[in-house]
């Protein structure tokens, strides 16, 4: 089985890389992927922690872009990490600049906030700062922290810093790495079927079809749409670490149960990336 997105702590997953791969091997994954949002820190724990089992890692990245004013997720697999360094560092202080942000918004509502030390390495997120507001009692639940505050149109958010959806794409072909639109459907800046097109322009190789927050019916409409515009498809179940509470729906790592192919498919993009780069 293969499983194409998740998280660690190295961002806002709740996983260190290796409980993600213990877990992972203990669900009978035979391919995961890491995709920490704006980082890449985690592969090399999870590496070693994956090795004795045979499970291999996937290393892969997901971008935070801009596109229409609103944030767009691009995944990336196979990028060249000495490639990616410089302009990762710059992705990942924006980060904390934003989480800073939001923290000063918050202050001036009248709900002060503290995030715990977090290296330089590792990207905060807004599950960061609704952590912190549960932990100091201005809120019962990471929902209702993203209703009140930080949600996209909440009093205390931040976008993030410029970076477009173009930029992106471009940055990860520049990487060698495979630019695929992590759950369209997520997407609040505009109709998938409109925006596809302008992302196949910049260089976009594939879409995120299968995620837990697709319907059965969005995911019909996207695998024509990869059928259309000849892109590849991938899917993961976005795992962040365990819930309190899994509600009906709710998809555990590997629900999802893809087929160990579509990563066949991943592999010979990343290749011909290289080649010609
Ligand atoms: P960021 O990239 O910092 O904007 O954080 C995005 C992450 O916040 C997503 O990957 C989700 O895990 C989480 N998130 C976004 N919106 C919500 C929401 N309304 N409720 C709970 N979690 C959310
Ligand atoms: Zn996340
Ligand atoms: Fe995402
Ligand atoms: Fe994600």
């Amino acid at each position: 089985m293969l499983e194409l997105h998740s998280h660690t702590t190295f961002s806002d997953g709740s996983l260190t890389p290796k409980q993600r791969v213990d877990r992972a091997v203990s669900k009978c994954v035979k391919a995961l992927a890491i995709t920490d949002h704006d980082t890449i820190s985690g592969w090399h724990e999870a590496r070693t922690a994956a090795q004795p089992h045979g499970l291999e890692i996937v290393p892969g990245i997901e971008l935070s872009t801009v596109y229409n004013d609103r944030s767009m997720h691009i995944l990336g697999f196979y990028p060249d990490p000495q490639k990616l360094r410089v302009p990762l560092y710059e992705r990942i202080q924006g980060r904390h600049r934003r989480a800073q942000k939001m923290v000063d918004n918050l202050r001036a509502l009248g709900y002060p906030i503290e995030l715990p030390p977090m290296p330089g390495n590792m990207a905060p997120g807004r599950p960061h700062v609704a952590n912190a507001l549960l932990t100091a009692g201005h809120v019962a639940s990471h929902q209702e922290a993203f209703q009140r505050f930080i949600g996209d149109h909440g009093p205390a958010y931040v976008p993030y810093e410029k970076f477009t959806a173009q930029e992106g794409i471009a940055l990860l072909r520049s990487c060698g790495a495979v630019p695929v639109w992590a759950h369209p459907y997520l997407f609040r800046g505009g109709i998938v079927e409109d925006i596809l097109p302008e992302l196949v322009t910049y260089g976009l190789m594939g879409v995120e079809v299968y995620h837990p927050q697709h319907s059965i019916s969005e995911e019909q409409v996207l695998e024509e749409l990869c059928s259309r515009y000849d892109l590849l498809m991938t899917g993961g179940s976005d795992y962040h670490g365990p819930q309190p509470k899994l509600k009906p729906g709710d998809i555990d790592l590997n629900g999802l149960k893809l087929p160990l192919d579509l990563l066949d498919i991943v592999k010979q993009a990343a290749n011909s990336l290289k080649n010609i780069g």
